[in-house]
């Protein structure tokens, strides 16, 4: 019933934003031209250890950066990249532009940067060798390489066994949105896996005595048992954290730590450096 809810929002959540877009129709005419002249930008989130304040890395976000409308978020612009095919494209300008800002960044302990990578961008063989070459640039100075994928992505076979071979190579895979897809738990057994990411909607009950909350200590039962490692996503409220490190979930992303925002503001960060 819980993830009946969580897909519920979703729905809804997406049924907004389509409504947002067709206000803006005008995008879909631009969104090819937008690739071309790189009108995106990236936010990153921060990824803390809610035991410690300290933060463990963070998430790579898009925006455009539309010249006359200013920001636009990606619920509204992803489907039309997606109508029009335009996902590894954009995928690919994310990825330069993620290894380009931390260019000349070094970390002494282990740094996390996650991506969100589309449905179908490991069903084509050629990018497997830039991730990775990437992936090792980004590694010799303290930054580990993220993938962050849904489980309907590890449903496909072909797109499974690339994304196996990537973590093979160094990557690690982070299933998102966690809770609100159709993983099966013999398919979470049988697939390397990293971290699971808890998906914000099960975090949003916690405290409102709802019906979501069996469910979120059933994810985290089951996660501790099988060895994975959690990060709880949008996480707002103290009382939220507290729940979560009480059950041992100390990984945590949401605006009680920080909003996505420019790497540059993100003034927590430079403490980790070399
Ligand atoms: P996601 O990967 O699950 O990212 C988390 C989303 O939750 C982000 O929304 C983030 O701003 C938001 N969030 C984080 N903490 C909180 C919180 O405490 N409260 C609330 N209300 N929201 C919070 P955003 O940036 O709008 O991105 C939405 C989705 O768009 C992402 O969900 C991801 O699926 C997709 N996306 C974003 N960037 C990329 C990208 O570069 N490539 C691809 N393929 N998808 C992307
Ligand atoms: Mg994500
Ligand atoms: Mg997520
Ligand atoms: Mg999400």
């Amino acid at each position: 019933f819980a993830a009946i809810v969580c897909s519920l929002i979703t729905s809804l959540a997406i049924v907004i934003a389509r409504r947002f877009l067709f206000s803006h129709r005008g995008i879909h005419g631009e969104v090819k031209s937008a690739i071309k002249r790189k009108e995106f930008i990236l936010h990153f989130q921060l990824q803390v250890d809610a035991r410690t304040g300290k933060v463990v890395g963070v998430e790579a976000l898009v925006r455009w950066l539309h010249p006359e409308r200013g920001l636009i978020y990606p619920d509204v612009f992803i489907p039309v990249l997606e109508e029009f095919g335009l996902m590894t494209e954009l995928t690919e300008l994310v990825v330069e532009q993620a290894a380009a800002e931390f260019a000349d960044w070094t970390f002494t302990e282990r740094f996390h940067l996650g991506i969100n990578f589309p449905p179908d961008y490991f069903l084509s063989d050629k990018h497997g060798q830039g991730l990775i070459s990437q992936a090792k640039l980004l590694k010799s100075r303290g930054i580990q390489l993220g993938l962050e994928i849904t489980e309907r992505q590890l449903l496909d076979q072909r797109a499974k066994a690339a994304i196996t071979d990537l973590r093979e190579f160094g990557l690690e895979v982070l299933i998102d949105d966690f809770g609100t897809g159709q993983t099966s738990l013999a398919m979470l057994e049988s697939t390397p896996i990293d971290y699971l990411k808890i998906d914000k909607c099960f975090v949003d009950t916690i405290g409102s005595d709802s019906v979501n909350t069996p469910v979120l200590d059933a994810i985290i039962a089951m996660a501790h048992g099988l060895n994975l490692n959690l990060i709880a996503e949008g996480v707002e409220h103290r009382s939220q954290a507290e729940y979560l490190l009480a059950r041992d979930v100390t990984l945590h992303q949401g605006y009680l730590y920080s909003k996505p925002k420019p790497l540059e503001q993100l003034s927590q960060l430079r403490q980790g450096q070399a």
